[in-house]
C-alpha cells in the first residue's frame, strides 16, 4: 500500500483523467494523504496550455521532488514536453495516465480491493478470482499482507462470471495478484479450465485475463495457449512480468522463474495465436543488478519485444529482504529506467505503425473526452475513436473501425 498526493492542473479532461488514476489506486489499495510531505509517491497531472504555466509546472515538479520520496508527472505537458524536466533537473518519472498506477505498485502484484468479490464497472466487470500468492518476492510486501494462495472453486468463479454477465458486463477482467497459480494449492493449476468455463457462458463478451507470473503459467503453458486460441472471447493478451533478463537479479528478487521460462511461454502463444500482446514488467536498479545484468533485460526486451511494458524503477520497501541490500544510486537508475523506456517507445511504436490502415472489430468500453469512444480490439489494445458523433456507438457495442494513426499508447481510429 503506498501513500499518495495528487495534484491536478488544466482542464476538466485532465481533472477526469486524475479521476481514473484514483479510482485504480484506490482499487488496488493505495492511500491518499493530503501533502505531499506524507506522501511516498506524489503525483502531478500536467497542463502546459501557455508558457507560464508550463515555467509553473516546472517550478511546482522541482517543490514536489523536493518534499516527497518518488515525484509521477503526467497529463499533457508529459505527453508532449516530457524531456523539459529531465532538462530542468527534475528527477521524476514521465508517464501516460494509464501508466501511472501500475508504476506506483514497484513491481508487486496488484491487490484487488475487493477480496474475491466481483465488482460491475460500467460494461466492466471485474472478477478477483483467488487472493494471495505461492511466491516469496524480495521486494514485496503484499505478500506479507495477503499470504498465500487460496482459490475458490471453479463453479463459484463461474458462477460469479455468469451474474457479471447477465449484470450486463460486455467485458469481464480476471484478476487475482497471480492468476496463473490458481488452484494451485490443491495441487492442480486451473487457470485453463476456468477461462475455458466462462467462455462456454451465453452471451457476446470479452475475458482478460490479469496477470500470472511466468513460473505459474509456465506448466501449463500449452493447455493455456490451446483455451486462448480456441476461444473468441479471450482478449489474445498475456501479461507475464519477468522484471529482470538476468536469472542472478531474478534469483535475488526470488521471482521463482528463470528467463528461459519466460521465453518458453512467449513462443508457445507464438506458436498457437496470429496477433497477440504480450505485456511484461521490468524492474530497472534492483540493488544487485549490475551493468552486464542490466544488458541481459535490454536484450530480453528486444527478443520479446513487449507491446504493453511497465519499466519500474527499484525503490525499497519497509520490511522487505531487498530493503537491506545495499542500494544503486538514484542517477544509475534515472538513467537505466530512462534508456529502457526509450527502448519501449520505439517497439511499441513499431507495433502500433502496423496497425495504421488496418480495419478491426472493437468493443466500445467506455465514453471518452467529447465525442470520443475508448474501445478495445482482439488483443486488449486501447482504440480511440475520437469522433463516434456520427455513429452512435454505445457502450458494450462491438463496432468495426480503421485505425488511422497511435500515439504510442493508444491507437486512433474512425468508425467504419
Ligand atoms: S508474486 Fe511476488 S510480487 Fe507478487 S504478490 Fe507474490 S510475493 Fe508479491
Amino acid at each position: 500500500m503506498a501513500r499518495y498526493h495528487i495534484e491536478t492542473y488544466g482542464c476538466t479532461s485532465n481533472r477526469g483523467e486524475s479521476r481514473q488514476i484514483e479510482r485504480k489506486l484506490r482499487d488496488a489499495g493505495h492511500k491518499p494523504v493530503e501533502g505531499p510531505e506524507e506522501a511516498d509517491v506524489a503525483i502531478m497531472n500536467t497542463c502546459t496550455v501557455v508558457e507560464k504555466t508550463e515555467r509553473n509546472m516546472l517550478r511546482r515538479a522541482r517543490e514536489l521532488e523536493a518534499e516527497t520520496a518518488d515525484l509521477i508527472v503526467t497529463g499533457c505537458m508529459a505527453l508532449a514536453q516530457g524531456e523539459e524536466f529531465d532538462e530542468a533537473g527534475v528527477d521524476a518519472q514521465v508517464l501516460h495516465w494509464d501508466d501511472v498506477p501500475t508504476a506506483i505498485r514497484n513491481g508487486e502484484c496488484p491487490t484487488p480491493e475487493s477480496g474475491t468479490d466481483p465488482v460491475l464497472d460500467g460494461v466492466v466487470g471485474i472478477l478477483p478470482i483467488a487472493r494471495g500468492c505461492m511466491s516469496d518476492c524480495s521486494y514485496c510486501i503484499t505478500r506479507q499482507a495477503t499470504g498465500k494462495i487460496d482459490s475458490p472453486p471453479v463453479e463459484e468463479n463461474v458462477e460469479k462470471a455468469r451474474a457479471l454477465v447477465h449484470a450486463g458486463a460486455k467485458e469481464i477482467r480476471i484478476t487475482g495478484q497471480d492468476t496463473g497459480v490458481y488452484g494451485w494449492e490443491e495441487g492442480e493449476r486451473k487457470l485453463h479450465v476456468l477461462l475455458d468455463r466462462i467462455c462456454d457462458i451465453e452471451g457476446d463478451f470479452r475475458v482478460r485475463v490479469g496477470m500470472a507470473n511466468p513460473k505459474g503459467i509456465h506448466g501449463i503453458r500449452e493447455e493455456l495457449a490451446t483455451v486462448f486460441a480456441e476461444n473468441e472471447k479471450l482478449y489474445d493478451f498475456i501479461h507475464a512480468p519477468v522484471q529482470s533478463g538476468s536469472n542472478d537479479v531474478l534469483g535475488d528478487m526470488r521471482r521463482q522463474h528463470q528467463v528461459s521460462e519466460f521465453v518458453e511461454v512467449v513462443e508457445t502463444f507464438d506458436d498457437h495465436l496470429d496477433h497477440w500482446t504480450l505485456s511484461t514488467d521490468f524492474i530497472v536498479g534492483f540493488p544487485t543488478e549490475t551493468d552486464r545484468d542490466y544488458e541481459q533485460s535490454m536484450a530480453l526486451f528486444r527478443e520479446v519485444r513487449p507491446e504493453k511494458v511497465n519499466v519500474t524503477r527499484f525503490s525499497k520497501r519497509p520490511g522487505t529482504d531487498a530493503a537491506e541490500m545495499k542500494g544503486l544510486g538514484g542517477q544509475t537508475k534515472k538513467d537505466r529506467s530512462k534508456e529502457m523506456s526509450e527502448l519501449k517507445h520505439d517497439i511499441v511504436a513499431e507495433a502500433y505503425d502496423e496497425l495504421v490502415g488496418t480495419t478491426r472489430e472493437v468493443l466500445v468500453v467506455e465514453e471518452g473526452t467529447g465525442d470520443s469512444v475508448k474501445c478495445r480490439d482482439g488483443a486488449y489494445r486501447q482504440v480511440i475513436v475520437q469522433d463516434a458523433s456520427e455513429c452512435d456507438f454505445e457502450t458494450g457495442e462491438f463496432v468495426e473501425v480503421e485505425v488511422t494513426g497511435h500515439n504510442t499508447v493508444y491507437a486512433l481510429a474512425d468508425p467504419v
